[in-house]
């Protein structure tokens, strides 16, 4: 899946961008909170995952991508731990 690059933010705020979202940070970050809210009427990622399945009583996330092969993915997400 790839999104078309329009030259204007996918967020929704209308700001000119060379790449998906505007330049000074944080709009896909907003754009993701809004498409959970929009999705699920909660932007608490814990809530999203058990509605979905996942967590400590369901499936284990991280078990199931790799399990799709999604080994890359999960490696480049370690940089985001940041506790
Ligand atoms: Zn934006």
């Amino acid at each position: 899946m790839r999104a078309p690059k329009t030259g204007e933010c996918y967020c929704g705020c209308g700001k000119p961008t060379k790449s998906y979202f505007a330049e000074e940070g944080g709009h896909d970050l907003k754009a993701a909170a809004m498409l959970h809210f929009i999705k699920y009427g909660t932007t608490n990622m814990a809530a999203i995952l058990h509605e979905e399945g996942f967590g400590p009583e369901g499936e284990n996330l991280t078990e199931k991508a790799k399990a799709r092969g999604y080994q890359r993915l999960i490696d480049a997400l370690k940089g985001l731990e940041w506790a």
